[in-house]
């Protein structure tokens, strides 16, 4: 009875959001890093003549050749040498709803097309190649194509100027970023790997959660289709993976099984 009336009152709950919510909301935005080794600082450019407007160069004290890394997990989509004009050397991540990320007048590649990556992956090393005047990265964040304001952990980067931005790209090795994106409702946190667990807290759409470990549990259809997967956020503490956004489909590279 119980099950029945929650089904009942969930369809109309549904129903209603239905009439006031997009055919198809945008994916939650990765949770994108600086794109340098963890602790290191850059001295990141934004000038509103540059091309496109919201990229930004990135320069440190005898930067050529310092490693570049992934600003977020995806799979590369780009490895492209240009020559002597524009990007030259670039690479480019794409993260899944939508998302890419540029990193151009690279030195050298590490990576190559159709490779998945991880947070803090090296991808390249900083160059001065294309239509470039000294080593620097030139780094973009785009949305369906379209040039957009750079975020870092979500936080808005500076526009206009120049600001240090201190890199935490895969400070803590073994665990994963997500976003959580259920479209609206908040997430209901288990304290197992499954809907029969009990619940002790929630998460609301749009939350970044680490994940420690992943596990089998119950199969759940959410926002990113149907699941068997959980993930840990924290002790104790699981939520399904078909509602959390994570650049890969199923089981993250480089995260532990629980
Ligand atoms: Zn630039």
């Amino acid at each position: 009875m119980r099950r029945r009336w929650w089904s009942l009152a969930a369809a109309a709950l549904l129903a209603s959001v239905a009439l006031v919510a997009p055919a198809s909301p945008a994916l939650a935005a990765p949770t994108f890093k600086v794109p340098f080794p963890c602790g290191q600082s850059w001295s990141g450019q934004t000038r509103s003549d540059h091309s496109p407007a919201y990229a930004i160069d990135f320069n440190r004290t005898d930067d050529l050749g310092d490693p570049v890394v992934a600003s977020a997990p995806g799979t590369v989509d780009r490895v492209t040498d240009l020559g002597g004009t524009s990007y030259g050397k670039y690479v480019r991540i794409d993260h899944g709803g939508g998302y890419t990320t540029y990193y151009a007048h690279l030195n050298g590649f590490n990576v190559s097309v159709g490779q998945t990556v991880g947070y803090g992956k090296v991808i390249g090393w900083v160059g001065s190649t294309g239509g470039s005047t000294g080593p620097h990265l030139h780094y973009e964040q785009r949305l369906n194509g379209n040039d957009i304001q750079v975020r870092f952990n979500g936080a808005l980067a500076l526009y206009w100027g120049t600001k240090s931005y201190s890199s935490d790209n895969a400070c803590s090795g073994g665990t994963a970023s997500g976003t959580v994106n259920t479209a609206g409702a908040d997430l209901t946190v288990r304290s197992g790997p499954g809907t029969g667990y009990s619940a002790v807290g929630s998460v609301a759409d749009g939350a970044s959660v680490t994940i420690y470990c992943q596990t089998t549990g119950t199969t759940v259809t959410g926002t990113y289709g149907t699941s068997s997967i959980w993930d840990r956020i924290g002790s104790g503490r699981f939520i399904s993976d078909a509602y959390v956004y994570t650049g890969y489909d199923g089981w993250i590279p480089n995260v532990p099984r629980c």
